[in-house]
């Protein structure tokens, strides 16, 4: 049996202009972003002055973690004690767990079959919960009409936080995910699209959100050491009314993830020619659908998902016994249990009884999940669509002969 060895999780060295500039902080010792000298702002807020030009947006907060952005930006646009905020089902447990921790009770929206939030079940959910904030997860980096979403949005007057973990640097309709919102959110932990082992951002066109999101972040006062902020002169309202919940980011993870962000587009497209090899190959059974991209949604392919919508559960479980047999590792979206990044709606038992979502249980018991880290060349990527082909063909052959 043909099996690759190459290691899933692992991702490209840092190279030698982040390791310098790593460097060059650890010998200079001012390691916290305001611990700063005339002439040098640090590189925290070169970093967020440079992510807000790069998103187009005004303003931009470096934090611990994306989970941490989400969070603030909840607080930040001031969701009140108990209140509903929606958001699609099919998600990972930091979303979630963000508008729990923020003090919202989270109402779940259905998906459709190309895993993206459902149109109508949103526009339901909106009518019932009388939510006025949607966190929508880009999951995985599919990217939902954002037209309509903008629509619906406008209709029920509810204000639209992006979670874009999954879509630094990606584009619908030419325009980056992340600037339909008020606020959206970012992740440079190991698995996203730039590393700094953990770290987030927050960009916000809105000056109260930000003031907010940056006092909430822990910045002692210190407006003035922001370069993509509202001016220092205009924090009277929030400086003594807005909690310190600590979550700066430090000059060391900034210095290692500004190189990264010069180089985000180039990667962008090496990521779509690896999807590519990986969503060709699977064409080679019709028993895989992959998911939908339209033309105008320029995704990162960092992950590839795909559906086998004739499996059983079993067959799923076959299917990824197959796979890791082969050297690829499949998660499975819809296992009953949760499995390392993957958890189904309903084991998140804090979130009380869920809303009733049949369509992201049906598409979730087929929906298989695999990363498509840099350190793949194409021929990689060609050679594990092989290995997935033959592993489900291997289960069918079982299931007819058993
Ligand atoms: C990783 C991730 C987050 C949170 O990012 P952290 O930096 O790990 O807190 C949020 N949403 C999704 C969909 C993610 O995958």
């Amino acid at each position: 049996m043909r099996h690759f060895t190459k290691n899933f999780t692992q991702q490209e060295p840092l190279d030698e202009a982040a390791i310098a500039a790593a460097v060059e902080v650890m010998q200079s010792g001012r390691l916290h972003r305001y611990n700063t000298v005339p002439g040098d702002p640090g590189d925290v807020a070169l970093l967020e002055r440079e992510f807000a030009e790069y998103m187009d947006l005004p303003y931009c907060l470096a934090c611990t973690s994306g989970g941490y952005a989400l969070h603030i930006a909840l607080r930040s646009v001031g969701l009140l004690p108990g209140e509903p905020v929606l958001c699609n089902a099919y998600t990972l447990s930091p979303v979630p767990g963000a508008i729990h921790n923020a003090g919202g009770r989270v109402v779940l929206v259905d998906i459709d079959d190309d895993s993206r939030i459902d149109l109508n079940d949103l526009d339901a959910a909106a009518s019932e919960s009388g939510a006025r904030i949607l966190m929508l997860s880009h999951m995985r980096g599919h990217i939902a009409d954002m037209d309509a979403i903008l629509k619906i949005c406008d209709q029920h007057d509810i204000l639209l936080i992006e979670d874009c973990a999954h879509t630094m640097g990606a584009r619908w309709k030419g325009r980056l995910s992340g600037s339909f919102g008020q606020v959206a959110c970012f992740s440079t932990q190991t698995y996203k699209h730039i590393n700094s082992g953990e770290g987030g951002f927050l960009v916000t066109r809105d000056e109260l959100t930000m003031r907010r999101a940056i006092v909430h972040s822990g910045s002692y006062m210190l407006y003035d050491k922001h370069l993509a902020a509202p001016g220092p002169d205009t924090y009277g309202a929030e400086r003594l009314s807005t909690p310190n919940y600590s979550g700066r980011m430090d000059n060391l993870r900034a210095a290692i993830l500004r190189p990264q962000l010069r180089s985000l587009d180039t990667n962008v497209a090496r990521w779509l020619e690896r999807y590519q090899a990986v969503a060709n190959g699977l064409t080679k059974t019709p028993d895989i659908k992959t998911i939908e991209r339209p033309a105008h949604e320029q995704f990162v392919g960092s992950s590839i998902q795909f559906r086998v919508p004739e499996f059983s559960n079993q067959q799923i479980v076959g299917l990824v016994q197959a796979c890791a047999e082969r050297g690829v590792p499949l998660k499975w979206f819809g296992a009953p249990e949760p499995s390392a990044y993957t958890s189904r709606y309903d084991s998140w038992h804090y979130l009380g009884e869920p809303r009733q979502l049949p369509n992201t249980a049906r598409v979730l018991s087929t929906l298989c999940d695999m990363r498509i880290p840099l350190t793949f060349n194409v021929e990689d990527c060609s050679l594990i669509a092989e290995l997935i082909v033959e592993a489900v063909q291997s289960v069918k052959h079982t299931a007819s002969i058993g």
